[in-house]
């Protein structure tokens, strides 16, 4: 299995924990997906993987081999911070 990107947050396989997922083959879905993460969908690559984080825990569906449901959808902003990502720690702290 050859290492993979995310196309959202470029997070390589061999850096995270995090499964990554491909776009759905179904169009109507995969424009949706363009249309949420402001892709143009002729830029998509053949091959476009994006990691769990950017989707709920609850869109993932555990198993021998975790899958997205059906109605998942990604969200650019990653939704689940790994454990090995403690380098990025840039909270915005505005309390005034
Ligand atoms: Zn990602």
């Amino acid at each position: 299995m050859g290492r993979r990107n995310c196309i959202l947050c470029g997070v390589s396989s061999e850096k995270t924990e995090a499964t990554f997922h491909r776009f759905p083959s179904d169009k109507k879905k995969q424009e949706e997906w363009c249309t949420i993460l402001n892709i143009d969908i002729n830029d998509l690559p053949l091959h476009a993987f994006i990691c769990a984080n950017h989707f709920h825990k609850s869109d993932l569906i555990d198993g021998k081999r975790t899958q997205l449901k059906h109605s998942a959808v990604p969200s650019v902003e990653p939704l689940r911070q790994t454990v090995d990502s403690s380098d990025e720690k840039n909270e915005i702290n505005l309390a005034h």
